[in-house]
């Protein structure tokens, strides 16, 4: 298989991953059935505290990654866009049947462009917060997002993928799995469609290390606090933290499974974590996946990060080139707590980047 078939590939699996993700949460969310969960055609709203919600995808629109909406007495906060303008308004229409009161405020947790890529679609008098590095990026101070691996990486695959399913379709007689599969191309042509819209449109107010909102609420007031936790998953995460509810969102620097790291601080990850690890919160949101309750899979992510940057190291060392430590690092001693890890290797994304982050040490 030439690189960018493995490529394409990958970006299929994790496309596949991430529509698994999202339909394993939303029957979780089904099942658990918490009162006053909010279902539209594209969107489902898991109450997580009085008017707070942690906003996942129906698979009616590719979203890509999760949200929360936070909900005062006059106003709404809602933190990331989704990956798309299609996906932001798709946001944005849902939260209508929650609330009709104004969004005053959106949060990036960072300048990834599955989290922030909906905000041109929110209106002008919407304030858009984020670390001074996601300006930095969304910006193009720091060069165009959309030619970067990152972005490519994640959308070059699209059309193959339709392409796939099209052919899947051709040969399938079973009328069930014609319309499941006519679904996913509409889904998908949708997604494509929108991607070709996107402009990058960056936070006007920008945070270092954090800053508080106090939302109006029924009867006070409520702590909104946005905090950088130094480097982590990009150069600029925040994590945003509602001390009264004990409930942090915490965007890619903290999700159950392996998140992508082609543009992570590596090494720096687990230092975020650890200070992570000291906030007072019982519920932890991701933005993908499941809930998460307790701190236990933090220890996780700590592990397989210092364990990945030593491995990696290793090989290095021994004169590997990054694509051939890909293929042969063991990561085995993590798959109890991370079961996509199957035998030998991991995303070469990743490796490529600790390569290039211990070449600038
Ligand atoms: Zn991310």
């Amino acid at each position: 298989m030439n690189n960018k078939n493995r490529i394409k590939t990958l970006v299929v699996a994790v496309a596949i991953a991430a529509s698994v993700l999202t339909l394993v949460s939303l029957s979780s969310a089904q099942d658990n059935a918490p009162s006053g969960v909010i279902e539209t055609r594209s969107h489902v709203f898991t109450p997580v505290a009085d008017g707070i919600y942690h906003v996942t995808g129906t698979g009616a629109v590719n979203l890509i990654s999760h949200a929360m909406l936070i909900e005062g007495e006059h106003d709404l906060l809602v933190v990331d866009s989704h990956v798309s303008p299609n996906a932001g308004m798709a946001l944005i229409d849902a939260i209508k049947s929650v609330s009709a009161k104004p969004v005053r405020y959106l949060i990036n947790t960072h300048y990834h462009f599955d989290h922030a890529h909906g905000n041109q679609v929110f209106p002008q008098d919407v304030e858009i917060i984020g670390h001074r590095y996601t300006r930095e990026k969304l910006s193009g101070e720091l060069g165009n997002v959309l030619e970067e691996s990152t972005f490519i990486s994640f959308t070059e695959g699209v059309p193959g993928q339709i392409e796939q399913m099209q052919a899947q379709l051709a040969t399938t007689e079973n009328t069930d799995e014609r319309a499941e599969l006519q679904g996913r191309i509409a889904v998908q042509q949708a997604h494509l469609n929108s991607l070709a819209g996107i402009e990058p449109t960056p936070p006007n107010i920008t945070i270092e290390d954090s800053m508080s909102i106090f939302q109006t609420v029924r009867g006070g007031g409520r702590e909104i606090q946005i905090a950088h936790l130094g480097r982590g998953h990009t150069g600029g995460d925040v994590v945003v933290f509602l001390p009264e509810e004990k409930i942090i969102y915490t965007g890619d620097l903290m999700v159950p499974f392996l998140p992508y790291m082609g543009d992570a601080h590596v090494d720096e990850w687990p230092d975020a974590l650890e200070r992570l690890k000291t906030f007072d919160f019982d519920t932890l949101l991701p933005g993908h996946g499941p809930i998460v309750e307790g701190k236990e899979r933090i220890d996780m992510l700590q592990a397989y990060l210092r364990d990945l940057w030593s491995n990696t190291e290793a090989l290095k060392q021994r004169g590997l080139s990054a694509e051939q430590a890909a293929e042969q690092i063991d990561m085995t001693a993590h798959s109890g707590n991370y079961p996509q890890i199957r035998g030998a290797g991991a995303d070469v994304r990743a490796i490529r980047r600790i390569y290039q982050l211990l070449d600038e040490a």
